[in-house]
């Protein structure tokens, strides 16, 4: 009788237990927090998932994908070390929602996907929530964008055996990359790799679960 939590009292609660995860998982940047705290998590979820919109694990997207776990995000965004000036690739815009926190925290994403319907939507949330720094790109993200190089950062949010060496080269030296590395299914570890004038230096930041990579544009949609 009237004591129903509202689904907004419900989402500030699921919300502030998020930002406890962030913190015990050791996510340290104020900035990713603001961006977390301020982007509509389920505005990049499909109907019957909204609900679970704070709540801290993967969920299914069309085509298959995943929108990856907040903390997952958080961490990847923190291992990157964005700055305010940087310009960013993305590999895997996926439901937009990575490129959206990369975007409260650096100059311009340039993000590429390879389903054309993932793009459409993700486009329609950026233009909803007046995003403008971010650019987007049917294609398959393992060639990198050669026309915007070098970048700043790179992240990629699918996995693959090794690194791209496109994406390598296409990376600023003393520029980061992270990427997940490892097979497409089994033990993969989320990657940090710097580029140096002769090549990269790797190291790891932490064991992870992603979708492949996969080569070439997707014919379907
Ligand atoms: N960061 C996304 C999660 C993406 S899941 C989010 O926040 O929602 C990984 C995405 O990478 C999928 O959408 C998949 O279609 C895309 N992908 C896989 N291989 C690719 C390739 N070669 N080029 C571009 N995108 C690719």
């Amino acid at each position: 009788m009237g004591n129903e939590p509202t689904q907004a009292e419900t989402d500030r609660i699921a919300l502030a237990n998020l930002v406890l995860t962030l913190r015990r998982r050791g996510v340290r940047d104020r900035r990713i927090y603001a961006a977390i705290e301020n982007i509509p998590r389920r505005m990049f979820l499909s109907i019957e998932n909204k609900a679970h919109a704070w709540e801290d694990r993967p969920l299914p997207i069309e085509c298959g994908q995943t929108i990856s776990a907040p903390s997952m995000v958080a961490m990847m965004t923190e291992a990157l070390e964005v700055g305010p000036g940087d310009r960013v690739l993305e590999i895997g815009t996926g439901s937009g929602y990575q490129t959206s926190v990369l975007s409260r925290l650096c100059r311009e994403v340039y993000t590429i996907e390879r389903y054309r319907s993932l793009t459409a939507l993700a486009e329609e949330r950026f233009a909803v929530l007046r995003f403008s720094n971010i650019v987007t790109r049917v294609d398959d993200g393992i060639n990198g964008w050669p026309e915007k190089a070098p970048f700043d950062r790179i992240l990629v949010t699918a996995s693959a055996q090794a690194a791209p060496r496109a994406l390598v080269e296409q990376l600023k030296v003393g520029g980061i990359m992270v990427m997940p590395l490892g097979p497409a299914v089994g033990p993969q570890q989320l990657m940090k790799v710097v580029r140096t004038q002769r090549g990269a230096d790797l190291t790891a930041v932490g064991p992870v679960r992603f979708v492949p990579l996969v080569p070439g544009v997707a014919n379907k949609l």
